[in-house]
This record gives C-alpha cells, structure tokens and sequence, in this order.
C-alpha cells in the first residue's frame, strides 16, 4: 500500500513527478495546491478565504487545509493509498497528519524530498504558464507554448500565468517555504524517513531516480 508524501519548493517539479507516479501506482494525487485552486475557480466559502493568503504566497491556515486534507483522505479511492503533494508544509501539519493517520490508523510509507538551488526555482516559476482548460504547463524556455498550442478538450489552449508566479510572490513563497517547510524536512531527516533526490535534474532523470528509490526502499 503506497502513502507517500512529497515535500520540496515551489518550481521543484514535485507535481509533475507526482501526477506520473500516482497514476502508475493507481493512487490519488493529492495536491493541496491544486484543491485550493479549485475552490477558489468555484466561489466556495474556503476558496475565497484562502484566495488572500494564495495570491500573496503565504499559506493558508492550517485548519483549512487540515479540512481539505480530511475530507479527501476519507474518500473511497483513497482507502488504497494516496500521494500527498504540498502537504504538510510545516511542522504543525505534520503533527496533524500523524494525527489524522493514528485516527485511521494508517501509516505513512515514505516521504521524498526534492532539492533544487533558489536561483533554478525562480527561473522555473517565472517563466512557468498553464492553459486554464486542459492543466497542461509550459515554459517561456524549457518547453515553449507551441504556435497553435492545441488543447486535450480540442481548440486553442487557455495559456495564463499563475498569479501567484508574479515576481514578488514567489520571492516570498520560497521564503515562506525556507521558513516553514524548512524545519519539517529537518524532522523528517532526523527521523531518517527522508528520501532525498535532486530536483534540479531533468525532469525524465528525477523520476528514474524516484522510482530507483522507492524500488530499495521497498
Ligand atoms: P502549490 O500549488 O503547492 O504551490 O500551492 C499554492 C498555494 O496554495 C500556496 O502558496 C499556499 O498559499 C496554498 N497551499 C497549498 N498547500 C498548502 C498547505 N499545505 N498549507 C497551507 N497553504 C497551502
């Protein structure tokens, strides 16, 4: 039974790897991130009150996640297992996943973490863009909007720029993600429950090397 968490910065490319292996596996993606987003592109009562946190790169209360958190934990297809991606992100939401995963007593099997140098993550994030109907991403650089950039749903893709991949957010993200984020990668080091990987990497070398890990660690 795979119960995966994957924790790195912003830009690291935790996503993508995530939505490849999840489906690989048959488990949920589970990106915290993504919910919120969607919410929000709804109108819910909890889109709205994450919206101001999410356009300034802060993060959204920990009981609000927690709820989103709880609430999709306890769907049917995540009785299987699931691949956590933007969650927890600090040490208190750690605390609450232990806690929520005593409460159903389950277990977490591992948690990966992607490094990458601050300077990549910002050429990452700012040249990033993402078509509104289909979810697929580009890159002003690495992987460029193709002239007739056609969408899964047929017709034009919706290219837009995350608002939350403006400059000034993501400069506070990444220091949001050195503050909070940091001293939850240290407690799972120290628990030795961390496998490490190198973000930095191209994207199709991290996930032979994330399944290279995941192969040893059983
Ligand atoms: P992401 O797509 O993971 O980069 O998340 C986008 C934004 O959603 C973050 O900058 C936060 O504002 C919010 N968010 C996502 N996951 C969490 C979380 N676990 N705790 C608090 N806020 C979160």
């Amino acid at each position: 039974m795979s119960r995966l968490v994957f924790l790195g910065p912003p830009g690291v490319g935790k996503g993508t790897q995530a939505a490849g292996l999840a489906q690989e596996l048959g488990i949920p993606h589970i990106s915290t991130g993504a919910i919120l987003r969607e919410a929000l592109e709804q109108g819910t009562t909890t889109g709205l009150e994450a919206k101001k946190f999410m356009d300034a790169g802060e993060l959204v209360p920990d009981s609000v996640v927690l709820q989103l958190v709880r609430d999709r934990l306890s769907q049917d297809d995540a009785r299987s297992g699931w691949l956590l991606d933007g969650y927890p992100r600090n040490l208190e939401q750690g605390q609450a996943l232990q806690g929520l995963l005593d409460e159903m007593g389950e277990s977490l099997e591992h948690v990966i973490y992607f490094e990458c140098a601050e300077s990549e993550l910002v050429r990452r994030l700012s040249g990033r863009r993402t078509c509104k109907t289909c979810g697929a991403t580009f890159h002003v650089e690495y992987a460029p909007i193709p002239e007739k950039g056609q969408c899964e749903a047929g017709g034009e893709c919706d290219i837009h720029q995350r608002s939350d991949d403006a400059e000034e957010a993501i400069l506070n993200r990444l220091s949001v993600y050195q503050r909070e984020t940091g001293p939850l990668v240290e407690h799972y080091k120290g628990q030795d429950q961390l496998v490490i990987l190198d973000g930095a990497a191209p994207i199709e070398e991290v996930g032979t090397a994330l399944r290279t890990a995941l192969n040893q660690a059983g």
